[in-house]
């Protein structure tokens, strides 16, 4: 059969939407998606057929149907939805890093209809966005005032632009990093506006080099801090106090982008990370960092420090730009709420997953185990989970996992991942590990079934 003649087989899109097959697609999605999908469908087998791939021409109907089925379910998991996280990485940049205490989430739907973002409910006046938060969180770190902007990405921009526009940023070369998703410090410069003058090498900085390089066209200093590599060796760098202490034009800020934005010392759990009030107390003028790493709420930056600093960023027309909405303003009040009251290491998630002690996981595990139908070929294991997303490097916490061994590792994860809720975990040494430290208690039901659903389905091979 010519090409020609196997083109002429293929059925035209009404004849595929038509088709009883696609009858459950047809009631649930949008016509235009799923003409679309039939389109590409179609084509696909046109461009196969033209390849000379295709022998037969016949059952082209029911490929066509099968390939829309498949575009629909990957449609389906790209749509945002829950996520159970059992890769022990509490900060998941993937999964959308903090998860969000419960105070917060119950504050921010508050948020979504009609709320007293910009009002003063007791003057009746209209009130300025975000400023009872920026005060209550300039208290909690101890600083003059704080602004808020939708990440400290964009934090890093706006005050490198408000405060050294056309003039020249002193930073380490063992600093110039790039922090992920094609943000690279040297582009950061560049498109704030501002000139890099890069100073010491790639494993040495001292003091005396930022003194050398202080001068007439000097802007600003500012500090990286290593959130996402580490250095060791032969290296050495001065401590942001020697860099607040610096001998330098009063017109000139000592910047701190500390990024992984700790509040609480968390050195209790064995976990090295400067506190942003350590950072404030030292004399820097502006410190910045993340909302949504190891702050534990949402996704945003924030800048605290100096009035006579922040004072011109929070009136730059820039920060119009990038000021939060009113569901991030919502959230992010009720996670100070929760630092400024000391109930951090209880309400918000991160922490308490970080503080989550051997012995509870332990027993999370069993419990799973021993509630499953099937326990051959799975184990309580112990085993590291990683801080991750840009906050301490390397660092990990000593928890326990469920291990699946024994059965297709990949399939198993496959099949958790794609179901609903999907689970998240990780595939090691041809095993499926669960780390428990990042399930919420209140979905460890909900894994309990889809692990029950996936082995029972995925049988355990045979040793040969
Ligand atoms: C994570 C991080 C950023 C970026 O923060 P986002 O909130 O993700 O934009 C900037 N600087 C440092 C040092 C970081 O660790």
């Amino acid at each position: 059969m010519s090409k020609t003649d196997k083109l002429r087989a293929l059925p035209s899109v009404d004849e595929v939407l038509r088709s009883p097959g696609l009858a459950g697609l047809r009631d649930r999605l949008p016509h235009r998606r799923l003409s679309q999908w039939a389109k590409e469908s179609i084509q696909f087998c046109r461009d196969e057929i033209l390849a000379g791939k295709v022998d037969q021409n016949d059952a082209w109907l029911r490929q066509i149907v099968q390939l829309i089925e498949r575009r629909q379910q990957a449609d389906s998991g790209q749509a945002i939805q829950q996520v159970i996280n059992g890769t022990g990485v509490v900060l998941h940049t993937n999964l959308g890093r903090a998860p969000l205490a419960k105070a917060a989430i119950k504050r921010m739907e508050q948020a979504t209809g009609y709320a007293n973002i910009e009002l003063d409910l007791e003057s009746g006046r209209r009130s300025k966005r975000g400023a009872r938060v920026a005060k209550m969180l300039a208290q909690l770190v101890g600083a003059e005032d704080a602004v808020i902007v939708n990440n400290c990405a964009a934090a890093t921009m706006l005050v490198l632009q408000a405060t050294a526009f056309g003039k020249e940023v002193i930073v380490s070369r063992g600093q110039l990093v790039e922090i992920g998703g094609g943000f690279r410090l040297p582009d950061v410069f560049v498109a704030s506006g501002v000139k890099l003058r890069e100073v010491g090498t790639t494993n040495r900085t001292y003091l005396r080099d930022y003194e050398a390089a202080i001068g007439e066209q000097t802007g600003a200093v500012i500090r990286v801090h290593r959130s996402n590599f580490q250095q060791s060796g032969f290296v050495t760098e001065p401590s942001i106090d020697e860099m607040a202490a610096l001998d330098r034009p009063e017109n000139v800020p000592v910047i701190d982008d500390l990024g992984s934005g700790c509040i609480a010392d968390l050195a209790a759990l064995g976990l090295a990370e400067p506190t942003v009030s350590a950072s404030v107390a030292c004399g820097t003028e502006l410190t910045l960092f993340s909302g949504d790493k190891l702050f534990g709420g949402p996704q945003c930056g924030m800048i605290v420090g100096r009035k006579r600093w922040i004072d011109p960023i929070r009136k730059s027309p820039m920060m119009r730009a990038m000021r939060v909405d009113k569901l991030t303003l919502a959230a992010l009040e009720a996670t100070v709420e929760i630092h400024l009251a000391g109930r951090a290491m209880d309400e918000l998630p991160v922490l308490r997953m970080l503080a989550a002690d051997q012995q509870s996981l332990r027993d999370r595990c069993e419990e799973l185990i021993q509630t499953l139908p099937d326990q051959s070929c799975i184990d309580v294991v112990s085993c590291e989970s990683p801080v991750g997303g840009g906050a301490i490097p390397g660092a990990t916490r000593p928890g326990f996992a469920v291990k699946v061994y024994g059965r297709n590792a990949n399939r198993v994860a496959r099949m958790l991942r794609e179901g609903n809720p999907a689970v998240q975990t990780r595939v090691t040494d041809d095993a499926v590990w669960v780390d428990v430290r990042t399930i919420a208690t209140e979905e460890m039901e909900d894994l309990r079934q889809r692990l029950a659903d996936v082995l029972g389905q995925v049988e355990v091979e045979s040793d040969e």
